[in-house]
């Protein structure tokens, strides 16, 4: 069985400073960790953060990438530049990406398409809104979210991370319940195994509200293989107690 991942979200938080104590800590209490962990901190802090994280258990990853491989797209970070940083994974797709940026399925699969092409595993996120969820198009929508990046990555696509985050549960302490959860999460296992004989290969993880007293029933479904977790991440000990709850 493969081991479940705990990626934190730090969003557009940190310090050098904060990051060094935060880093210190989670390095301190991941080492007898079962899973496997990581965090995605904002493009400025990969090089410090590379530096913090070497030698421990702990994974780098990035919270977006350029669609474009170079050139003159002022602002954008490509993959290979990521990649200089040793970044191990790259969020694509995030809702705070979606509703601010306008990133359309599209756009989030040739994100990915660039992450994988450059060696970096895409945590592709996927999720409704509240609205879609109370017209009963929860189903609808993940699926069509997913069906992009499977459609524009091929025989790739088991080489991605999907992390399904109900919109209406980000950052709001609104949480899926485990059965809510694992029901969309069997959803987009079944889409993948259409697409790949390798589904059970792929992590996906579940986001939203996540913290130290609802991850251990939300870990214990049969298709949540870890958690993406952000206002929890920036705590040591919340983090280190969802990643416990991890196997
Ligand atoms: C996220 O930003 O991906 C997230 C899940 O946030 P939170 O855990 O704070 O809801």
């Amino acid at each position: 069985m493969k081991k479940q991942l705990i990626a934190g979200n730090w969003k557009m938080n940190g310090s050098l400073q904060s990051n060094a104590a935060l880093v210190a800590a989670l390095a301190a209490g991941a080492g007898s960790a079962q899973c496997l962990v990581a965090v995605c901190v904002p493009a400025p802090y990969l090089a410090q953060v590379q530096l913090l994280v070497a030698g421990t258990r702990i994974d780098l990853g990035a919270q977006d990438v350029s669609q474009h491989e170079s050139g003159a797209f002022t602002g954008e970070m490509s993959a290979g530049m990521l990649r200089e940083f040793a970044t191990r994974y790259c969020l694509v797709g995030h809702s705070e990406r979606r509703q601010y940026h306008g990133e359309t399925d599209a756009l989030v699969a040739t994100k990915a398409q660039r992450a994988l092409a450059a060696g970096i595993t895409p945590i592709v996120c996927v999720g409704e809104t509240l609205a879609e969820r109370d017209a009963g198009r929860t189903e609808e929508v993940v699926k069509r979210q997913l069906a992009a990046v499977i459609h524009t990555n091929g025989h790739c696509i088991s080489e991605i991370v999907v992390a399904y985050e109900p919109v209406w549960a980000i950052g709001t302490g609104k949480t899926a319940s485990p059965e809510e959860a694992q029901q969309v999460h069997a959803v987009l296992r079944a889409q993948l195994q259409a697409a790949t004989a390798h589904a059970d290969r792929v992590h996906i993880l579940y986001g939203g509200s996540m913290n130290a007293a609802n991850a251990a029933q939300l870990l214990s479904q049969p298709d949540i293989d870890g958690g993406l977790v952000g206002g929890a991440s920036l705590k040591p000990a919340d983090f280190l107690s969802i990643i416990a709850a991890a196997r």
